[in-house]
């Protein structure tokens, strides 16, 4: 499956904020948006005035690279948002939420949603029950999501517990990490996206 492989630092530095893409980095000093707080390239520090176009493009790039999901998947989860009942940016923003690898962010289990996807993918993960190793996979409400038994004695999984007993994760979700699984309690509210996406911006 196709992916971005450049430095993610510029796409940060591109969107102007930070993305947290590299998990602890993103809290530390060495933060890129920090240290640079223009775009990447050779025009990266002249001001341009951003056109109304400009702007609602912006804001789709930026859901895209938090999420880590490139053009077509993207247009796919849009029309998907839009057949469904209510508001459509709300919608699209719930549908982003319930992926597998955002969920195994949210509960703690990877520093940041690039490793997430890379341990879903790996095959670390089970959905009741059952290995699921696709990151894009949507949860349900009431999907138990664990830590597979093999890996679940490896180091590593032993290390990202110890962080994700540190973290509080979002309320539709509820974590055990005694277990290394957690819990779909509910779709999240829009109160509990906490990307800053501006998803009227996106609509438009
Ligand atoms: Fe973005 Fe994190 Fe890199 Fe900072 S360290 S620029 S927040 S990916």
């Amino acid at each position: 499956m196709a992916r971005y492989t450049e430095a993610v630092c510029r796409l940060c530095r591109r969107e102007g904020v930070k993305l947290y893409l590299k998990g602890d980095r993103c809290y530390s000093d060495k933060c890129a948006v920090d240290r640079k707080s223009y775009a990447p390239g050779q025009h990266g520090q002249s001001r341009k005035k951003v056109s109304e176009y400009g702007l609602q493009l912006r804001e789709k790039q930026k859901a895209r690279r938090i999420y880590g999901i490139l053009e077509k998947q993207f247009r796919g989860y849009f029309k998907k948002a839009e057949r469904q009942k209510g508001i459509t940016g709300e919608n699209l923003l719930r549908l982003l939420e319930r992926r597998l690898d955002n969920v195994v962010y949210r509960l703690g289990y990877a520093s940041s949603r690039i490793e997430a996807r890379q341990l879903v993918r790996h095959g670390h993960f089970t959905v009741n029950g059952k290995r699921v190793n696709i990151p894009s996979y949507l949860v349900e409400v009431g999907d138990v999501i664990k830590v597979a038994e093999k890996s679940a004695k490896s180091p590593k999984f032993k290390e990202l517990a110890e962080a994700a007993a540190h973290k509080t994760p979002p309320a539709w979700l509820e974590s055990n990490v005694a277990g290394l699984e957690g819990r779909v309690l509910a779709f999240p509210s829009r109160e509990e996206i906490d990307t800053g996406i501006e998803e009227h911006l996106i609509v438009e």
